[in-house]
């Protein structure tokens, strides 16, 4: 099937040169050439199969918090799971399952009301809970991947399958969930005390802000923390004032976080980004590994 099709064939879900900017936190870069909502696990699947026939290469956006899109904007089709049907959350039990287009925070919340524990130190991540799966977003009070039982994903031949918990694996901002779409995930969690739950809830929430840029900011996280190490304190060492391109400076809250100035490009932030890798591997010796995905 030619890629000219592809509008053709899903005129209701799929668009031609859609900007992706609105879609990121950082609202900047540049259009996706086929952009897709698909309503169902079917249609994604459908979807998914024709640009696999087109050859085009897909990417899935959550909320767009951990992405840095090209000023030029990315080829092929890039995916988001809006749609009722992947942003469901169910309880049963000490179980919860969760679609991969649902919104971190209201996984927490539905497992807190029913007085389940446990992910509630992740409050104040922005996040969809496949985004969160995909880079075991946490920190050291805890990471979502440690809760998962199992992960529904859509596998390389387009069909929905389960990826128990023997064959996950996740490390410090990173998985092996590299399928091409996690539909949505089973966690178990532990019953707790409410009073517990909203005082760890707060002190997450109180511990984030304080070192988070500002939530009206067009924002990201830029490095990895290195083993034992804090990439903020590294560039706080190394970065001497000269913490701005263009229009794309470092948080004053946080210097692990770039903050984007209306008008500002992806080209201000991967040039902020080599600079900071730069002179932190002069000041310390480190090299710095991107946590920002660029697409
Ligand atoms: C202010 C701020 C604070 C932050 N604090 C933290 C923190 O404390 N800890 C932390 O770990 N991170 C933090 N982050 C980074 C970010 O919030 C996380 O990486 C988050 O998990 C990204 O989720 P997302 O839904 O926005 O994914 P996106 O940024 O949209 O995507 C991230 C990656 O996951 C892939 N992906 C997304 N959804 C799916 C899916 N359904 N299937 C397959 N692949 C998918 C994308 O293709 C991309 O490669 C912070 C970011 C900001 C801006």
């Amino acid at each position: 099937m030619m890629a000219m099709t592809l509008a053709q064939t899903f005129p209701d879900i799929v668009r031609a040169a859609a900007p992706l900017a609105p879609h990121t936190l950082l609202k900047l870069g540049g259009p996706a050439e086929w952009f897709a909502e698909p309503r169902s696990v079917e249609e994604l699947a459908a979807v998914m199969r024709a640009a696999g026939e087109a050859k085009l290469a897909v990417r899935v956006l959550g909320i767009g918090s951990n992405v840095l899109v090209p000023d030029d904007g990315v080829s092929g089709l890039v995916l988001r799971l809006t749609a009722p049907a992947f942003g469901k959350v169910e309880i049963d039990g000490r179980r919860a399952r969760a679609g991969g287009g649902a919104a971190l925070i209201a996984l927490i919340s539905e497992a807190a009301r029913r007085n389940l524990a446990g992910l509630e130190t992740l409050v104040g991540i922005p996040a969809t809970v496949g985004g969160a799966l995909r880079v075991n977003a946490g920190d050291r009070s805890g990471e979502i991947g440690q809760y998962v039982r199992r992960v529904e994903v859509l596998d390389g031949s387009h069909r929905a399958a389960w990826r128990e918990h023997d064959d996950l694996r996740f490390g410090v901002n990173e998985s092996n969930l590299d399928d091409p779409v996690i539909l949505g995930a089973e966690f178990e969690l532990e019953f707790d005390k409410p009073e517990a739950i909203v005082k760890r809830i707060r002190r997450a929430w109180i511990m984030r802000k304080a070192s988070q840029p500002y939530t009206f900011e067009a924002a990201a996280k830029l490095f990895r923390d290195p083993r034992g190490l804090q990439a903020s304190a590294l560039i706080d060492k190394a970065a001497l004032g000269k913490t701005k391109v263009g229009k794309a400076a470092l948080s004053e809250r946080n210097s692990n976080y770039v903050v984007a100035a209306p008008g500002a490009t992806a080209r201000d932030v991967l040039r902020l980004i080599d600079l900071m890798r730069s002179k932190v591997k002069d000041s310390s010796g480190v090299t710095l590994e991107s946590e920002i995905t660029i697409w």
